[in-house]
């Protein structure tokens, strides 16, 4: 099929050429079909892989059976004669360095960034199948290919930031993840949720880096507000609009829909609408998809005054989140907390009256308009990722991978 001097060019395996080939078919639909590829080195000149240096004394010489892409239907073999050389100037025997495979790797550089690119994108389990290795070797490949790329942020132009916590393994532990709003780059994963956890972050900075930070922003319910004043002379907290309305989501509207459906237990009907209509409660208007959807929550907020209640007081509730002016945006928080407190419906009352304290962090929205969909995004990313990589018991690995994902826009 190939002959030997077309293969050694097209195959760019420098300082090396084809000595032979074999074809070995698969069996069955499912067999691969394996191309082996004996190499042999075309001069007895050699470069160090420890100093860089030339010699032409051969220590040892092992055969190596080393994978590379695919050509066509064929998994492809190389049997590469890998001589370590004798370096007179670091002294002791060394692998001969190529610039197509790394010192003790089973697979060409090239396969490497072929599975690294595939990583990004699908499961473990099928890149592995894709390319006919093993699990734990795609894994160990993408995980140093993640080490090279991950870089240390460039902390001089960094004013915000934002943190957010995350559940690992099935939600037994917690990690949390902070990341630069702007240019959308996380900039430090760590295991736990409490002050004391992400305390190394902070220490990690300088003492220009933290004065320099200007907001933080972060769901109202955790410690790290205080670990950021302990830090962060000049930061001010923003709560975050996405948290807050989640929040609204589950303790205003999803209580509501669930007594008013046991209120109108008699009628069957009408109780199965609102016990399905939680989709079209807690879905922005403006995200529904069809006509009919629009005209079924007009009706179900029609017929049930405490569902129209919070769902008008939800749209309300959001709007805070769009002044740039303080001023106006405490008036319009008062008229809502009235609103609220005359509404007569117990779970509004409380969220409203536990919201209440934290005000401040709300209106500094205003001066700070940090882009709130930023933490949602990274918050839904990083359950894909975990999907993608189900059986994830390295958290190293799994937060690389998160920061990865976010390398930032400036870059
Ligand atoms: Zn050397």
């Amino acid at each position: 099929m190939f002959d030997k001097r077309t293969l050694t060019e097209l195959g760019g395996w420098t300082g090396y050429r084809v000595a032979d080939l074999e074809y070995r078919p698969g069996e069955g639909w499912t067999g691969r079909s394996k191309l082996l590829i004996r190499l042999e080195p075309r001069s007895k000149t050699m470069r160090c892989s420890r100093c860089g240096r030339k010699s032409r004394s051969v220590h040892d010489t092992t055969m190596r059976r080393i994978r590379d892409l695919p050509i066509l239907d064929w998994d492809v073999v190389l049997l590469v004669p890998r001589r370590r050389l004798w370096c007179s100037h670091c002294g002791g025997p060394h692998l001969e360095a190529l610039d197509w495979l790394s010192p003790h790797r089973r697979v060409t550089r090239r396969l490497e960034e072929a599975i690294g690119r595939l990583s990004r994108m699908m499961p473990l389990k099928q890149v592995a199948a894709f390319y006919g290795v093993g699990w734990h070797t795609v894994k160990a490949i993408d995980k140093a290919l993640l080490q090279q790329e991950v870089l240390e942020p460039d902390w001089r132009g960094i004013e915000y930031l934002g943190m957010d916590e995350f559940a690992l393994h099935k939600g037994h532990r917690y990690a949390t993840v902070i990341v630069e709003p702007l240019r959308r780059q996380v900039l430090w994963v760590g295991e736990g949720r409490s002050r004391e956890a992400i305390r190394p972050f902070f220490e990690g900075l300088d003492e220009a880096a933290r004065r320099r930070i200007k907001a933080v922003v972060m769901d109202m319910n955790t410690a790290f507000d205080l670990e950021v004043q302990a830090y962060c002379p000049n930061a001010e907290v923003v709560y975050d609009l996405f948290h807050v309305v989640a929040k609204y989501g589950r303790e205003v509207i999803d209580r509501v829909r669930v007594d008013e459906a046991n209120r109108l237990c008699q009628d069957k009907r009408a109780r199965k609408v609102i016990k399905s209509a939680r989709w079209l409660l807690l879905r922005n208007r403006e995200n529904l998809k069809t006509a009919e959807q629009t005209i079924r929550l007009d009706e179900l907020l029609a017929a049930n005054r405490a569902l129209m209640t919070v769902y008008v007081l939800k749209e309300d509730l959001k709007c805070l989140w769009r002044y740039r002016h303080a001023g106006y945006a405490k008036r319009l928080w008062e008229g809502w907390y009235q609103r609220a407190m005359e509404s007569g419906i117990t779970p509004l009352m409380q969220f409203a009256r536990r919201l209440k304290p934290y005000l401040q962090g709300i209106l500094a929205h205003c001066r700070h308009p940090l882009h709130t969909s930023v933490l949602e995004g990274i918050n839904n990313r990083i359950k894909v990722i975990k999907r993608m990589a189900y059986g994830f018991r390295d958290t190293e690995y799994f937060f690389l991978k998160i920061r990865a994902a976010f390398p930032g826009d400036l870059r």
